[in-house]
Protein backbone atom coordinates (compact mmCIF):
# COMPACT_ATOMS: atom_id res chain seq x y z
CA UNK A 1 0.00 0.00 0.00
CA UNK A 2 1.41 3.16 -0.66
CA UNK A 3 2.22 5.60 1.72
CA UNK A 4 0.17 8.62 2.95
CA UNK A 5 1.65 12.24 1.96
CA UNK A 6 1.79 15.05 4.23
CA UNK A 7 2.49 18.92 3.16
CA UNK A 8 3.88 20.64 6.36
CA UNK A 9 3.79 24.22 6.43
CA UNK A 10 6.94 25.96 7.77
CA UNK A 11 10.29 24.60 8.89
CA UNK A 12 10.26 26.08 12.39
CA UNK A 13 10.90 23.86 15.29
CA UNK A 14 6.96 22.41 15.08
CA UNK A 15 7.15 21.87 11.26
CA UNK A 16 10.17 20.15 12.03
CA UNK A 17 8.94 18.12 14.70
CA UNK A 18 5.80 16.90 12.51
CA UNK A 19 7.76 15.67 9.80
CA UNK A 20 10.38 13.84 11.77
CA UNK A 21 7.44 12.34 13.93
CA UNK A 22 5.50 12.00 10.27
CA UNK A 23 8.69 9.86 8.90
CA UNK A 24 8.37 7.40 12.35
CA UNK A 25 5.29 7.16 11.50
CA UNK A 26 5.29 6.07 7.78
CA UNK A 27 4.15 8.59 6.30
CA UNK A 28 5.80 10.32 3.47
CA UNK A 29 6.14 14.34 4.54
CA UNK A 30 7.24 17.42 2.61
CA UNK A 31 7.98 20.61 4.22
CA UNK A 32 7.71 23.92 2.57
CA UNK A 33 9.16 26.66 4.22
CA UNK A 34 9.08 30.30 3.20
CA UNK A 35 12.77 31.47 4.42
CA UNK A 36 15.85 30.08 3.00
CA UNK A 37 16.70 28.56 6.19
CA UNK A 38 15.04 26.14 8.85
CA UNK A 39 14.63 27.31 12.30
CA UNK A 40 11.88 29.92 12.13
CA UNK A 41 12.08 32.65 15.15
CA UNK A 42 15.08 30.30 16.56
CA UNK A 43 17.72 32.17 14.00
CA UNK A 44 21.17 33.17 13.88
CA UNK A 45 22.91 35.21 11.55
CA UNK A 46 26.35 36.70 10.19
CA UNK A 47 27.86 40.06 10.84
CA UNK A 48 31.48 40.17 9.67
CA UNK A 49 32.87 38.03 12.08
CA UNK A 50 30.54 37.83 14.70
CA UNK A 51 27.61 35.61 14.62
CA UNK A 52 24.53 36.73 16.31
CA UNK A 53 21.87 34.49 18.07
CA UNK A 54 18.35 36.15 17.73
CA UNK A 55 16.49 33.06 19.14
CA UNK A 56 15.79 30.73 21.68
CA UNK A 57 17.25 32.55 25.17
CA UNK A 58 17.70 28.73 27.35
CA UNK A 59 16.58 25.44 26.58
CA UNK A 60 14.52 23.67 29.13
CA UNK A 61 15.21 19.91 29.98
CA UNK A 62 18.50 19.71 28.19
CA UNK A 63 19.70 17.19 30.77
CA UNK A 64 18.48 13.15 30.94
CA UNK A 65 15.93 12.57 33.20
CA UNK A 66 13.25 14.60 32.31
CA UNK A 67 10.64 13.83 29.87
CA UNK A 68 11.76 17.10 27.68
CA UNK A 69 14.91 15.82 27.27
CA UNK A 70 13.06 12.08 25.87
CA UNK A 71 10.74 14.00 23.84
CA UNK A 72 14.25 16.10 22.14
CA UNK A 73 15.85 13.02 21.81
CA UNK A 74 13.36 11.30 19.59
CA UNK A 75 13.93 14.31 17.25
CA UNK A 76 17.52 15.44 17.10
CA UNK A 77 20.68 14.00 18.59
CA UNK A 78 20.50 15.93 21.55
CA UNK A 79 23.52 14.26 23.51
CA UNK A 80 26.06 16.03 20.84
CA UNK A 81 24.87 19.79 21.00
CA UNK A 82 27.16 21.54 23.30
CA UNK A 83 24.90 22.94 26.00
CA UNK A 84 26.28 24.75 29.28
CA UNK A 85 24.17 24.71 32.23
CA UNK A 86 22.57 27.79 33.04
CA UNK A 87 23.54 28.52 36.80
CA UNK A 88 22.81 32.37 37.58
CA UNK A 89 19.50 32.89 35.54
CA UNK A 90 20.04 36.75 35.89
CA UNK A 91 22.32 39.51 37.62
CA UNK A 92 20.13 42.36 38.64
CA UNK A 93 22.05 45.74 38.68
CA UNK A 94 20.32 48.83 40.49
CA UNK A 95 20.64 52.46 38.70
CA UNK A 96 23.26 53.31 41.14
CA UNK A 97 25.35 50.23 40.32
CA UNK A 98 26.19 49.69 43.55
CA UNK A 99 23.33 47.15 44.54
CA UNK A 100 23.08 44.52 42.70
CA UNK A 101 21.59 40.67 43.35
CA UNK A 102 22.32 37.31 41.24
CA UNK A 103 19.71 34.70 40.80
CA UNK A 104 21.85 31.51 40.94
CA UNK A 105 21.46 27.71 41.65
CA UNK A 106 21.89 28.55 45.37
CA UNK A 107 18.16 29.16 46.66
CA UNK A 108 19.33 29.29 50.13
CA UNK A 109 22.24 32.20 49.52
CA UNK A 110 19.26 33.99 47.13
CA UNK A 111 16.58 33.57 49.98
CA UNK A 112 19.69 35.36 52.54
CA UNK A 113 20.39 37.62 49.81
CA UNK A 114 17.27 39.08 48.80
CA UNK A 115 16.06 39.35 52.83
CA UNK A 116 19.44 41.27 53.01
CA UNK A 117 18.31 44.12 50.29
CA UNK A 118 14.58 43.49 51.83
CA UNK A 119 14.47 43.06 55.67
CA UNK A 120 11.06 44.40 55.56
CA UNK A 121 10.09 41.95 53.14
CA UNK A 122 11.37 38.78 54.83
CA UNK A 123 8.17 37.20 55.23
CA UNK A 124 7.22 37.29 51.40
CA UNK A 125 10.23 36.35 50.10
CA UNK A 126 10.62 33.42 52.20
CA UNK A 127 7.49 32.24 50.68
CA UNK A 128 8.34 32.56 47.36
CA UNK A 129 11.52 30.82 48.09
CA UNK A 130 9.69 27.94 49.47
CA UNK A 131 8.18 27.66 46.29
CA UNK A 132 10.98 28.06 43.95
CA UNK A 133 11.97 25.23 46.51
CA UNK A 134 9.24 22.78 46.09
CA UNK A 135 9.02 22.77 42.19
CA UNK A 136 12.98 21.93 42.31
CA UNK A 137 13.84 18.62 40.42
CA UNK A 138 10.05 18.45 39.88
CA UNK A 139 9.36 16.87 36.63
CA UNK A 140 6.24 19.49 36.13
CA UNK A 141 9.19 21.69 34.94
CA UNK A 142 10.08 20.06 32.06
CA UNK A 143 6.68 19.06 31.23
CA UNK A 144 3.93 21.21 32.08
CA UNK A 145 0.96 18.58 31.13
CA UNK A 146 2.41 18.74 27.63
CA UNK A 147 3.03 14.67 27.03
CA UNK A 148 -1.21 14.11 27.83
CA UNK A 149 -2.91 13.92 25.28
CA UNK A 150 -4.17 16.70 22.64
CA UNK A 151 -7.79 18.00 23.00
CA UNK A 152 -8.74 15.80 20.00
CA UNK A 153 -7.12 12.49 21.58
CA UNK A 154 -8.95 13.33 25.06
CA UNK A 155 -10.77 9.96 26.42
CA UNK A 156 -13.00 10.51 29.72
CA UNK A 157 -10.11 10.09 32.07
CA UNK A 158 -7.55 12.17 30.45
CA UNK A 159 -8.83 15.06 31.88
CA UNK A 160 -8.72 13.34 35.05
CA UNK A 161 -5.14 12.25 34.46
CA UNK A 162 -3.35 15.81 33.66
CA UNK A 163 -5.35 16.89 36.97
CA UNK A 164 -4.12 14.32 38.79
CA UNK A 165 -0.04 14.83 37.19
CA UNK A 166 -0.95 18.90 37.58
CA UNK A 167 -1.86 18.56 40.86
CA UNK A 168 1.21 20.11 42.16
CA UNK A 169 0.92 23.17 40.23
CA UNK A 170 -2.90 23.85 40.47
CA UNK A 171 -2.36 25.88 43.24
CA UNK A 172 -0.30 28.26 40.93
CA UNK A 173 -3.30 28.86 38.43
CA UNK A 174 -5.21 30.55 41.57
CA UNK A 175 -4.23 32.96 44.03
CA UNK A 176 -1.19 35.19 44.20
CA UNK A 177 1.35 32.96 41.84
CA UNK A 178 -1.38 33.45 39.24
CA UNK A 179 -0.71 37.40 39.09
CA UNK A 180 1.32 39.10 36.67
CA UNK A 181 4.59 39.86 38.19
CA UNK A 182 4.10 43.02 37.83
CA UNK A 183 0.69 42.60 40.07
CA UNK A 184 2.68 40.41 42.24
CA UNK A 185 5.65 42.79 42.37
CA UNK A 186 3.07 44.57 44.98
CA UNK A 187 3.56 42.20 48.14
CA UNK A 188 6.69 43.60 48.38
CA UNK A 189 7.68 47.27 50.10
CA UNK A 190 11.12 47.03 48.81
CA UNK A 191 11.26 49.45 45.32
CA UNK A 192 14.16 47.79 43.98
CA UNK A 193 12.77 44.15 45.46
CA UNK A 194 9.30 45.00 43.32
CA UNK A 195 11.43 46.12 40.12
CA UNK A 196 13.25 43.23 40.37
CA UNK A 197 10.44 40.88 40.86
CA UNK A 198 8.45 42.92 38.10
CA UNK A 199 11.23 42.35 35.26
CA UNK A 200 12.50 38.66 36.58
CA UNK A 201 11.21 37.55 32.73
CA UNK A 202 8.10 39.37 31.58
CA UNK A 203 6.00 41.90 33.68
CA UNK A 204 2.89 40.73 32.18
CA UNK A 205 3.65 36.92 32.05
CA UNK A 206 2.59 35.19 35.39
CA UNK A 207 4.37 34.74 38.43
CA UNK A 208 3.94 31.01 38.76
CA UNK A 209 6.15 31.18 35.55
CA UNK A 210 9.44 33.20 37.08
CA UNK A 211 8.91 30.24 40.01
CA UNK A 212 9.04 27.59 37.07
CA UNK A 213 12.23 29.67 35.78
CA UNK A 214 13.94 30.08 39.28
CA UNK A 215 13.72 26.17 39.95
CA UNK A 216 14.42 24.82 36.93
CA UNK A 217 17.83 26.66 37.05
CA UNK A 218 18.23 25.18 40.57
CA UNK A 219 17.38 22.16 39.45
CA UNK A 220 20.18 22.16 37.03
CA UNK A 221 17.66 21.93 33.94
CA UNK A 222 18.17 25.28 32.04
CA UNK A 223 20.36 25.41 29.14
CA UNK A 224 22.20 27.77 26.55
CA UNK A 225 23.36 26.50 23.33
CA UNK A 226 27.47 27.00 23.75
CA UNK A 227 27.33 26.96 19.32
CA UNK A 228 23.98 29.08 18.72
CA UNK A 229 20.62 27.91 18.83
CA UNK A 230 21.20 26.88 15.14
CA UNK A 231 23.08 23.52 16.04
CA UNK A 232 19.45 22.74 17.62
CA UNK A 233 17.42 23.24 14.67
CA UNK A 234 20.39 21.70 12.35
CA UNK A 235 20.56 18.63 14.80
CA UNK A 236 16.34 18.53 14.31
CA UNK A 237 16.37 18.97 10.44
CA UNK A 238 19.22 16.69 9.60
CA UNK A 239 17.23 13.59 11.90
CA UNK A 240 14.44 14.82 9.60
CA UNK A 241 16.45 13.96 6.55
CA UNK A 242 17.83 11.03 7.49
CA UNK A 243 14.23 9.80 8.29
CA UNK A 244 13.46 10.72 4.26
CA UNK A 245 11.77 13.65 4.32
CA UNK A 246 11.83 16.61 2.23
CA UNK A 247 12.35 20.69 2.64
CA UNK A 248 11.59 23.00 -0.02
CA UNK A 249 12.96 26.34 0.95
CA UNK A 250 11.88 29.49 -0.44
CA UNK A 251 8.96 28.44 -1.17
CA UNK A 252 6.33 30.48 0.29
CA UNK A 253 2.42 28.64 1.06
CA UNK A 254 -0.07 31.15 -0.45
CA UNK A 255 -3.53 28.91 -0.43
CA UNK A 256 -4.35 25.92 1.32
CA UNK A 257 -6.55 24.10 -1.30
CA UNK A 258 -9.70 22.70 0.23
CA UNK A 259 -12.24 20.32 -1.46
CA UNK A 260 -15.79 18.92 -0.06
CA UNK A 261 -14.38 20.16 2.90
CA UNK A 262 -11.05 18.36 3.15
CA UNK A 263 -7.84 19.76 2.81
CA UNK A 264 -5.79 18.44 -0.64
CA UNK A 265 -2.67 20.50 -0.98
CA UNK A 266 -0.99 23.81 -1.24
CA UNK A 267 -0.71 26.34 -3.81
CA UNK A 268 3.05 28.59 -3.53
CA UNK A 269 3.94 31.86 -4.25
CA UNK A 270 5.06 30.51 -7.26
CA UNK A 271 2.05 29.67 -8.67
CA UNK A 272 2.54 25.71 -8.60
CA UNK A 273 0.46 23.33 -6.78
CA UNK A 274 1.58 20.72 -5.02
CA UNK A 275 -0.74 18.10 -3.84
CA UNK A 276 -1.19 15.28 -0.62
CA UNK A 277 -3.44 13.44 1.83
CA UNK A 278 -2.80 15.53 4.62
CA UNK A 279 -1.88 18.92 5.47
CA UNK A 280 -0.48 20.68 8.23
CA UNK A 281 -0.04 24.30 9.25
CA UNK A 282 3.22 25.28 11.57
CA UNK A 283 3.09 28.58 10.38
CA UNK A 284 1.56 31.58 11.80
CA UNK A 285 -1.72 31.32 13.24
CA UNK A 286 -3.64 33.77 11.99
CA UNK A 287 -2.57 33.98 8.19
CA UNK A 288 -2.99 30.26 8.21
CA UNK A 289 -6.76 30.47 9.61
CA UNK A 290 -7.56 34.29 7.42
CA UNK A 291 -5.14 34.06 4.61
CA UNK A 292 -4.38 30.60 3.58
CA UNK A 293 -7.66 29.25 4.59
CA UNK A 294 -9.61 32.58 3.79
CA UNK A 295 -11.33 33.06 7.14
CA UNK A 296 -13.87 29.94 6.35
CA UNK A 297 -12.98 27.64 9.15
CA UNK A 298 -13.50 28.98 12.54
CA UNK A 299 -16.13 29.00 14.78
CA UNK A 300 -16.74 31.53 18.01
CA UNK A 301 -13.57 30.65 20.20
CA UNK A 302 -11.23 30.74 17.58
CA UNK A 303 -12.93 34.06 16.39
CA UNK A 304 -12.53 35.52 19.79
CA UNK A 305 -8.87 34.06 20.62
CA UNK A 306 -7.81 36.12 17.61
CA UNK A 307 -9.97 39.16 18.56
CA UNK A 308 -8.96 39.40 21.89
CA UNK A 309 -6.18 37.11 22.98
CA UNK A 310 -2.69 39.38 23.75
CA UNK A 311 0.14 38.00 22.23
CA UNK A 312 3.75 38.03 23.42
CA UNK A 313 5.36 41.55 23.23
CA UNK A 314 7.29 41.92 20.19
CA UNK A 315 11.22 42.41 20.69
CA UNK A 316 13.58 44.84 19.54
CA UNK A 317 17.58 43.68 19.90
CA UNK A 318 20.79 45.70 19.62
CA UNK A 319 23.28 43.34 19.27
CA UNK A 320 26.80 44.60 19.38
CA UNK A 321 30.22 43.13 18.40
CA UNK A 322 32.64 44.56 20.77
CA UNK A 323 36.63 43.78 21.00
CA UNK A 324 37.12 43.03 24.76
CA UNK A 325 35.88 40.23 26.86
CA UNK A 326 33.49 39.51 29.85
CA UNK A 327 34.93 36.41 31.60
CA UNK A 328 33.10 36.50 34.78
CA UNK A 329 29.69 38.01 33.99
CA UNK A 330 26.45 36.31 34.14
CA UNK A 331 24.93 35.59 31.15
CA UNK A 332 21.65 37.71 31.29
CA UNK A 333 21.63 41.16 33.19
CA UNK A 334 19.26 43.50 34.13
CA UNK A 335 21.21 47.30 34.61
CA UNK A 336 17.83 49.25 36.49
CA UNK A 337 18.23 52.64 34.53
CA UNK A 338 18.53 56.55 35.96
CA UNK A 339 16.25 57.75 32.97
CA UNK A 340 14.28 54.82 30.92
CA UNK A 341 14.88 54.18 27.59
CA UNK A 342 12.17 55.52 25.72
CA UNK A 343 10.97 53.49 22.88
CA UNK A 344 7.74 54.24 21.23
CA UNK A 345 5.72 55.33 23.83
CA UNK A 346 6.95 53.08 26.34
CA UNK A 347 9.11 53.70 29.07
CA UNK A 348 11.78 50.99 29.58
CA UNK A 349 13.34 51.05 32.96
CA UNK A 350 16.31 48.91 32.10
CA UNK A 351 18.81 47.33 30.13
CA UNK A 352 18.21 43.92 29.58
CA UNK A 353 21.95 42.09 28.62
CA UNK A 354 22.73 38.93 27.22
CA UNK A 355 26.73 38.33 26.99
CA UNK A 356 27.63 35.30 24.88
CA UNK A 357 30.46 34.09 26.83
CA UNK A 358 29.07 30.86 27.16
CA UNK A 359 30.64 29.81 24.05
CA UNK A 360 33.51 30.72 21.22
CA UNK A 361 31.93 30.77 18.03
CA UNK A 362 29.84 34.08 18.66
CA UNK A 363 33.15 36.11 17.96
CA UNK A 364 36.64 35.29 17.48
CA UNK A 365 39.23 35.55 20.34
CA UNK A 366 39.66 38.40 22.23
CA UNK A 367 36.05 39.82 21.45
CA UNK A 368 32.23 39.17 22.36
CA UNK A 369 28.93 39.55 21.28
CA UNK A 370 26.70 41.38 23.47
CA UNK A 371 22.89 41.61 22.93
CA UNK A 372 20.24 44.30 24.77
CA UNK A 373 16.89 43.27 24.13
CA UNK A 374 13.73 45.19 24.66
CA UNK A 375 9.90 44.27 24.18
CA UNK A 376 8.54 47.17 22.10
CA UNK A 377 4.95 47.82 19.70
CA UNK A 378 4.36 46.08 16.46
CA UNK A 379 2.58 48.77 14.79
CA UNK A 380 5.39 51.98 16.13
CA UNK A 381 8.12 49.70 13.96
CA UNK A 382 5.45 48.26 11.40
CA UNK A 383 4.45 52.62 10.37
CA UNK A 384 8.26 53.16 10.59
CA UNK A 385 9.22 50.70 8.00
CA UNK A 386 6.68 52.63 5.44
CA UNK A 387 9.70 55.02 5.72
CA UNK A 388 12.84 53.36 5.07
CA UNK A 389 15.10 56.22 5.95
CA UNK A 390 12.99 56.82 8.97
CA UNK A 391 13.09 53.32 10.43
CA UNK A 392 16.26 52.89 9.89
CA UNK A 393 17.45 56.22 11.47
CA UNK A 394 14.87 55.08 14.65
CA UNK A 395 17.51 51.77 14.95
CA UNK A 396 20.42 53.57 14.67
CA UNK A 397 19.47 55.75 17.10
CA UNK A 398 17.99 53.11 19.43
CA UNK A 399 21.94 51.71 19.33
CA UNK A 400 23.38 54.75 19.96
CA UNK A 401 21.28 55.41 22.66
CA UNK A 402 22.19 51.86 23.81
CA UNK A 403 25.71 52.31 23.36
CA UNK A 404 25.84 55.25 25.77
CA UNK A 405 24.05 53.72 28.53
CA UNK A 406 26.74 50.56 28.38
CA UNK A 407 29.67 52.78 28.53
CA UNK A 408 28.29 53.93 31.85
CA UNK A 409 28.17 50.32 32.77
CA UNK A 410 31.38 49.33 31.20
CA UNK A 411 33.78 52.82 30.50
CA UNK A 412 35.13 52.38 27.38
CA UNK A 413 33.06 49.95 25.81
CA UNK A 414 31.68 52.18 23.27
CA UNK A 415 35.24 52.53 22.19
CA UNK A 416 35.12 48.69 21.02
CA UNK A 417 31.97 48.27 18.92
CA UNK A 418 32.92 46.68 15.84
CA UNK A 419 29.81 45.72 14.55
CA UNK A 420 26.26 47.12 15.41
CA UNK A 421 22.99 44.88 14.39
CA UNK A 422 19.19 46.10 15.24
CA UNK A 423 16.85 43.70 14.90
CA UNK A 424 12.77 44.87 15.30
CA UNK A 425 9.59 43.18 15.46
CA UNK A 426 9.79 43.87 11.61
CA UNK A 427 12.35 41.84 11.41
CA UNK A 428 10.65 39.14 12.96
CA UNK A 429 7.77 39.24 10.98
CA UNK A 430 9.60 39.66 7.47
CA UNK A 431 11.81 36.24 8.17
CA UNK A 432 8.82 34.38 9.99
CA UNK A 433 5.30 35.90 9.05
CA UNK A 434 4.38 35.73 12.60
CA UNK A 435 1.51 37.89 13.44
CA UNK A 436 2.80 41.27 14.84
CA UNK A 437 6.24 39.80 15.14
CA UNK A 438 5.28 37.73 18.00
CA UNK A 439 8.46 35.67 19.48
CA UNK A 440 6.32 33.33 21.33
CA UNK A 441 2.41 33.25 19.94
CA UNK A 442 -0.03 33.42 22.34
CA UNK A 443 1.00 35.68 25.87
CA UNK A 444 0.42 33.32 29.05
CA UNK A 445 -2.04 34.82 30.92
CA UNK A 446 -4.50 32.60 34.08
CA UNK A 447 -7.27 32.33 31.40
CA UNK A 448 -5.25 30.96 28.23
CA UNK A 449 -3.27 28.84 29.81
CA UNK A 450 -6.37 26.89 30.87
CA UNK A 451 -7.46 26.58 27.80
CA UNK A 452 -7.41 23.66 25.19
CA UNK A 453 -6.44 24.77 21.93
CA UNK A 454 -7.64 21.98 18.97
CA UNK A 455 -4.54 21.43 16.90
CA UNK A 456 -7.91 21.05 14.41
CA UNK A 457 -10.25 23.26 12.59
CA UNK A 458 -13.91 23.03 12.42
CA UNK A 459 -15.94 21.75 9.48
CA UNK A 460 -12.15 21.13 7.84
CA UNK A 461 -10.78 17.43 7.80
CA UNK A 462 -6.97 16.55 6.72
CA UNK A 463 -5.75 19.43 8.22
CA UNK A 464 -3.78 19.92 11.16
CA UNK A 465 -2.03 22.83 12.84
CA UNK A 466 0.89 22.65 15.40
CA UNK A 467 3.36 25.23 16.81
CA UNK A 468 3.51 27.81 19.22
CA UNK A 469 -0.06 29.58 18.23
CA UNK A 470 -2.13 26.61 19.03
CA UNK A 471 -0.66 26.31 22.78
CA UNK A 472 -0.80 29.35 25.06
CA UNK A 473 2.60 30.05 26.07
CA UNK A 474 4.33 29.03 23.16
CA UNK A 475 8.40 28.20 23.42
CA UNK A 476 10.47 24.92 22.20
CA UNK A 477 8.59 22.34 23.98
CA UNK A 478 5.24 23.45 23.36
CA UNK A 479 6.14 23.62 19.49
CA UNK A 480 7.84 20.42 19.73
CA UNK A 481 4.93 18.73 21.39
CA UNK A 482 1.95 20.26 19.22
CA UNK A 483 3.94 18.77 16.15
CA UNK A 484 4.35 15.35 17.88
CA UNK A 485 0.21 15.48 18.77
CA UNK A 486 -0.67 16.04 15.04
CA UNK A 487 1.19 12.61 13.98
CA UNK A 488 -0.27 11.20 17.08
CA UNK A 489 -3.78 11.82 15.97
CA UNK A 490 -2.94 11.28 12.63
CA UNK A 491 -1.83 7.79 13.53
CA UNK A 492 -5.05 7.54 15.90
CA UNK A 493 -7.52 7.87 12.92
CA UNK A 494 -5.62 5.59 10.88
CA UNK A 495 -5.76 3.06 13.18
CA UNK A 496 -1.96 2.86 13.86
CA UNK A 497 0.15 2.86 17.11
CA UNK A 498 2.40 5.81 17.15
CA UNK A 499 5.88 5.61 17.06
CA UNK A 500 8.78 7.51 18.50
CA UNK A 501 12.06 6.01 16.47
CA UNK A 502 11.72 4.75 12.50
CA UNK A 503 9.73 2.22 11.32
CA UNK A 504 13.16 0.33 9.48
C1 LIG B 1 14.36 36.07 20.71
C2 LIG B 1 13.59 34.85 21.11
C3 LIG B 1 13.95 34.17 22.25
C4 LIG B 1 13.25 33.04 22.63
N1 LIG B 1 13.67 32.36 23.73
C5 LIG B 1 13.07 31.23 24.08
C6 LIG B 1 13.55 30.48 25.17
O1 LIG B 1 14.51 30.86 25.81
N2 LIG B 1 12.94 29.30 25.48
C7 LIG B 1 11.87 28.84 24.76
O2 LIG B 1 11.36 27.76 25.06
N3 LIG B 1 11.37 29.56 23.73
C8 LIG B 1 11.95 30.72 23.36
N4 LIG B 1 11.48 31.43 22.31
C9 LIG B 1 10.27 30.98 21.62
C10 LIG B 1 10.50 29.79 20.71
O3 LIG B 1 11.72 29.93 20.04
C11 LIG B 1 9.34 29.70 19.71
O4 LIG B 1 8.12 29.65 20.43
C12 LIG B 1 9.42 28.47 18.81
O5 LIG B 1 10.69 28.35 18.24
C13 LIG B 1 8.35 28.62 17.72
O6 LIG B 1 8.47 27.60 16.77
P1 LIG B 1 7.32 27.38 15.69
O7 LIG B 1 7.79 26.33 14.77
O8 LIG B 1 6.04 27.13 16.41
O9 LIG B 1 7.12 28.77 14.95
P2 LIG B 1 8.12 29.61 14.01
O10 LIG B 1 9.48 29.56 14.55
O11 LIG B 1 7.47 30.92 13.82
O12 LIG B 1 8.12 28.82 12.64
C14 LIG B 1 7.15 29.02 11.65
C15 LIG B 1 7.81 28.80 10.29
O13 LIG B 1 6.81 28.86 9.30
C16 LIG B 1 7.31 29.58 8.19
N5 LIG B 1 6.17 30.13 7.45
C17 LIG B 1 5.28 31.05 7.88
N6 LIG B 1 4.35 31.28 6.94
C18 LIG B 1 4.66 30.48 5.90
C19 LIG B 1 4.09 30.29 4.63
N7 LIG B 1 2.98 30.94 4.24
N8 LIG B 1 4.68 29.40 3.78
C20 LIG B 1 5.79 28.72 4.15
N9 LIG B 1 6.38 28.88 5.35
C21 LIG B 1 5.82 29.75 6.22
C22 LIG B 1 8.19 30.64 8.80
O14 LIG B 1 9.11 31.17 7.89
C23 LIG B 1 8.84 29.87 9.96
O15 LIG B 1 10.04 29.27 9.56
C24 LIG B 1 12.15 32.58 21.89
C25 LIG B 1 11.78 33.27 20.74
C26 LIG B 1 12.49 34.40 20.35
C27 LIG B 1 12.10 35.12 19.10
Amino acid sequence: MSKKSVIIIGAGLAGLSTGCYAQMNGYESKIFEYHSVPGGVAAVWKRGDYLIDGGIHFLIGHKPGTPLYDVYSEICDIDSIDIADMTTYLRFVDETGTKSIEFTQDIEKLEQDLIQIAPEDEDEIRSFIKEINSLKGSSLLTDMGMSTAPPELRGRFDSLKEMWQMRGFMKYFMGKYSKSAVEYAEHFQNPFLKTIISYLFSPDGPMWFVIMILATVASGQLGLFKGGCHTFVRSIEERYKSLGGQIQYRAKVEKIIVEDGKAVGVVLADDSEHRADVVVSAADGKSTIFDLLGGQFIDDKIKKRYDTWKTYDPMSGVSLGVSRTFDDEASLNAFMQKEPIQLSDRDVPLVYLRIFNHGDVFAPEGKSVIQVILETEWDYWKNLRENREQYENEKNKLAQDIIRRLEKIYPGIAGQVEKIDVSTPYTTWRYTLNDKGSPMGWLMTKSTIMEQIPRTLPGLENFFMAGHWVLPGGGVPSSIYTGRNVIQILCKRDGKEFRTKSED
